[in-house]
This record gives C-alpha cells, sequence and structure tokens, in this order.
C-alpha cells in the first residue's frame, strides 16, 4: 500500500527535484537577496526559491525605483517617534542596503542614477525646514556632509506651481526597478539557485513547503511574501497597495531627480524623458488596505489633479500607463526578521522602502539561518 502523495511523485523527482538545503518563498527582491547571501557565504548549499507568479507579483517589479533613505520631513517623524539613535539607526540600514545591491549588482546593472533627490513643502508642512540643522548633524557620521538643503532656486527649474520650499538631498538616488529585478535574478541563476515560478505555496512549517501538486522538503524554509505572509504565517502586518503612473508629456520634462511630497505619500521622478509618478494611499488607507491589485478612481483623480496644479502645471501630458503594487506595514518602520515559534524564518513587512532595505534583510535572514544550520 502507498499513501496518496507517493502515488503522485517518482523517485527521481523525490531524490533531486523536491528536497534542498534551504527553501525560501517570493521572488521579491527581499526572496532573491536571502537565496543570494545564502549561495554568497555557501556556494554549495541547495537553494530553490518559489514564486507564485509568472514574475515575481508583489511590490518588487511594480515600483518607483526610489534609492532612497527618508526624505527631511519622514526622518523628524522618525526622530520624533524613534528617538535620534531610532532614526539614524534607520537611515543607515537603509543606506548600507542600497550600497549591498549596487556592489552586488553594480550600478550599470540596475540602471543607478544619483541625480539627487528632492522634497517639496507647502505652507502646512514648511515647519520641516526647521529639522534640516538637528537632522544634518546627527546623519554626519554616516555622510560626512550635510544630507539636506534649501534648494528653492530649483522651483521654477523644474517648472513646479504652488510649491513654496523645495529641500534638497544630493544622496538620494533612483534605479531602473526592472533592471535590477532582472539583474537579481540573473545572479541568482548565475550563483546555481533553482527559482521555479507559477507555484502558490499554499502551506509552511519548519521543513516543509506545500503547493498543490508537491511538498517540498528542506532543512530550513524562509518566508519572504511581504503583504501576501499572512496567507501563509500570522503576523501583525497591513496590506498597502500604491498606484503608479508613466506619462508622457508634450513637451520636454524639466523635472530631474527624485521627488517626494505630503510626508512621503506622493512622489514622483524622471525616467528616459517620461515622468514615473505615484502616491495617494493616505486619501483612503482603510480602501487600499489590500492584497488586491487594481486602480481607485479617487486616487487617480487625485493624482491628475496635482499634476495639472502643481507638477506639469501649462503642459499637456498623457498617461501611457498605469499599475498598482502592494506593499506591507506594520506598527513600527522596521521590517521583520525574525524565526518563528514554528522555526520558520521570516523577511517581511518592508514598508515603502523595500528597494533600500531589500538585499540587507535578505542578509540578515540569510545569516540566521547559517548559523543555526550549517
Ligand atoms: C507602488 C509602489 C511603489 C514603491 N516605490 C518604492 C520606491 O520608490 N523605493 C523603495 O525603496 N521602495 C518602494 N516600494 C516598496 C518596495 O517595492 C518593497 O518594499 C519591496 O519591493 C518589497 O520586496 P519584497 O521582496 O519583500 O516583497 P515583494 O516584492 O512583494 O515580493 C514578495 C513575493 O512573494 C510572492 N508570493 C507571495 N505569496 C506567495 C506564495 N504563497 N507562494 C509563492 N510566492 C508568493 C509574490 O508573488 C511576490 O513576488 C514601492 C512599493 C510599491 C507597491
Amino acid at each position: 500500500m502507498t499513501n496518496g502523495i507517493y502515488k503522485m511523485i517518482s523517485i527521481w523527482e523525490k531524490q533531486s527535484l523536491l528536497q534542498y538545503d534551504v527553501i525560501v518563498v517570493g521572488a521579491g527582491i527581499t526572496g532573491l537577496s536571502t537565496a543570494a547571501s545564502l549561495k554568497e557565504s555557501k556556494p554549495d548549499l541547495h537553494i530553490l526559491v518559489i514564486e507564485r507568479g509568472t514574475l515575481p507579483t508583489g511590490a518588487s517589479t511594480k515600483n518607483a525605483g526610489f534609492a532612497c533613505f527618508g526624505s527631511i520631513s519622514e526622518l523628524a517623524s522618525d526622530r520624533k517617534a524613534l528617538g535620534d539613535e531610532g532614526m539614524v539607526n534607520l537611515v543607515n540600514r537603509r543606506y548600507s542596503g542600497l550600497q549591498k545591491t549596487i556592489n552586488r549588482l553594480d550600478a550599470d546593472r540596475i540602471g543607478l542614477l544619483v541625480k539627487g533627490g528632492y522634497e517639496l513643502l507647502n505652507e502646512k508642512t514648511s515647519h520641516y525646514i526647521n529639522d534640516i540643522d538637528e537632522v544634518n548633524d546627527l546623519l554626519k557620521p554616516i555622510f560626512k556632509s550635510a544630507v539636506f538643503k534649501p534648494a528653492n532656486e530649483k522651483i521654477s527649474t523644474f517648472g513646479f506651481s504652488g510649491t513654496p520650499h523645495l529641500i534638497e538631498n544630493p544622496f538620494e538616488g533612483q534605479v531602473d526597478t526592472g533592471m535590477l529585478m532582472k539583474s537579481l535574478w540573473q545572479y541568482c541563476n548565475q550563483l546555481g539557485i533553482q527559482i521555479i515560478t507559477g507555484t502558490e505555496v499554499i502551506g509552511v512549517s519548519e521543513t516543509e513547503v506545500r503547493s498543490k501538486d508537491f511538498t517540498f522538503s528542506a532543512k530550513a524554509v524562509a518566508v519572504c511574501t511581504n503583504a501576501f505572509t499572512k496567507k501563509l504565517i500570522d503576523l501583525d502586518l497591513t496590506p498597502g497597495r500604491g498606484i503608479v503612473m508613466a506619462i508622457n508629456t508634450k513637451k520636454p520634462l524639466k523635472a530631474s531627480g527624485t521627488f517626494h511630497y505630503d510626508e512621503g505619500y506622493y512622489y514622483f521622478r524622471d525616467y528616459h524623458g517620461k515622468l514615473i509618478f505615484g502616491g495617494g494611499r493616505n486619501l483612503a488607507l482603510e480602501e487600499e488596505a489590500t492584497t488586491d491589485f487594481g486602480i481607485n478612481s479617487k486616487i487617480e483623480e487625485k493624482l491628475h489633479h496635482n499634476l495639472k496644479e502643481m507638477i506639469l502645471p501649462y503642459t499637456d501630458y498623457e498617461v501611457e500607463m498605469i499599475w498598482s503594487g502592494i506593499m506591507a506595514f506594520g506598527p513600527t518602520k522596521a521590517p521583520v526578521v525574525q524565526k518563528t515559534k514554528d522555526g520558520i524564518y521570516l523577511g517581511v513587512r518592508l514598508g515603502g522602502m523595500g528597494v533600500a532595505l531589500g538585499s540587507l534583510v535578505g542578509d540578515e535572514v540569510s545569516g540566521m539561518i547559517l548559523s543555526e544550520h550549517f
């Protein structure tokens, strides 16, 4: 007599295709980085990454590609919430995550351009100018020179309207999100990491990962499914959907760099002459706390309003594409990097700056697994 599952699989599958040293669930920037860090440290490990989508289907291929570590308003608020040390730690982690990605994949292969970042402040948010000196002093050990400085003279250069203040950060950059993910994927392939796509994981345990068709086994299992983690593991996590548009302007685009406003809820950048613009989740926080992809028409309308009134006044434009992606938030800005009581490793809840944090979280999850298993 045999039980059901063993009737389904062959001895070859069992020996060579279903057993691994480590299985990572989710092929976003965090999952692929976790797999890469493991393999960089221990080239002999057999590692499998399982992804539900044909392509990664969460945030990593949908984002706006800001290589950022926080605007002045965000960092001033973080300082209030976390204290001086907590804020500096956060920046340090994001900045070293970015450096890790650049060092691993090479600046050219991720389309990195450090053109500087800017925050647009209005009358209501202009008080953040008063935080610049203290925040700069706190960040000096990391950046060696001032991070934030007023740059009002560039408001007309960029063609903005209704923006009384602009704060510049010369250390902020932008990546080509597609190039980054393609390079990371290729890098994992070169390292010999096996990646299976189109396979939704429906259950995990300390040593097993179940899909509809197979049960895979491993010495350690890492879950890097960000906003979708609650389907597998109980966790304090709220999904947050974000909308992004790619826009063509009739006249050449004046804005060059990365831009944020409304405490980071809105963001735009240039990309090969196009404008990439997104945000507005704060208009409908509850409705946007969803793992369903889609476009909220109220937010879309507000984005058009801001384009016409502030970002592209007097400029005709057309939307080439609009899409959404899903982020994950929690009670703190820190990502969850931990081993659950059931022995599963988690690298999830990356928030809105996962481009910066993904490789660092991957490194930390990999470090935990290596120290306990290999
Ligand atoms: C609209 C938007 C704009 C953003 N802009 C920026 C930005 O400019 N700069 C920045 O730093 N960050 C930005 N972010 C955030 C950043 O993209 C994320 O923090 C980061 O991509 C998270 O990566 P991840 O790998 O943890 O999660 P994800 O990229 O979501 O990867 C998780 C993967 O797990 C897979 N998965 C889920 N469940 C299962 C399952 N059961 N079985 C198998 N696979 C599964 C998913 O398909 C997905 O591919 C933005 C996010 C969004 C949505």
